[in-house]
């Protein structure tokens, strides 16, 4: 199945001048969506996972499954303030400014072994600070796995030394 025909180009969008990858018909197609799953999963290969780690909020689509799959937990990360239990956090850099995510203080025990799994990796900030938030704790990322790598974004040089995987590349 040609997973790449269930995701279209939104020109401009959120902002002028970005095409935005949509892969919300792959949401949508029953046969897209169960072969998505299923093929995430292969990417973990042999790798034990204790925690899978989701960002807010695409994220939080195919992370629980990941990790009801693998039977692991499920870990979310979200955007500043929006966490109810005590946090650490980590800035990162946007295109404009810094956005800060947050993680729960006990969402992850030293030397739990954490997969990380986002929709898209585009300038790999957002999965940088993911596993800096991650190593405070004290966990060990195996894998950074996503549906769709932006390769001409380079996002790869920001994971220098971890595993990256994902279904379609760009
Ligand atoms: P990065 O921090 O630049 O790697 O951006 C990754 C974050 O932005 C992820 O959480 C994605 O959900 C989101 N993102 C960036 N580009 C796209 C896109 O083309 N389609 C969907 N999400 C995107």
């Amino acid at each position: 199945m040609n997973l790449k025909s269930f995701v279209r180009d939104i020109n401009d969008f959120p902002k002028p001048g970005i095409v935005f990858k949509d892969i919300t018909p792959l949401f949508n197609n029953a046969k897209a969506l169960k072969t998505a799953s299923e093929e995430l999963v292969k990417l973990v290969n042999n790798h034990h996972v204790d925690k899978v780690v989701g960002m807010e909020s695409r994220g939080f689509i195919f992370a629980p499954m990941l990790a009801s799959q693998l039977n692991a937990g499920f870990v979310p990360v979200r955007k500043k303030g929006k966490l109810p239990y005590d946090t650490i956090g980590e800035r990162y850099g946007l295109e404009y400014g810094t956005d800060e995510l947050e993680i729960h203080v006990d969402a992850i025990s030293p030397g739990e072994r954490v997969l990380v799994h986002d929709d898209v990796l585009a300038t790999g900030g957002t999965a940088a600070a993911v596993q800096k938030l991650i190593e405070k704790l004290g966990g060990e990322v195996v894998q950074c796995n996503f549906l769709i790598t932006l390769e001409f974004l380079n996002g790869r040089d920001k994971l220098e030394g971890l595993e990256v995987a994902s279904l379609m590349q760009y």
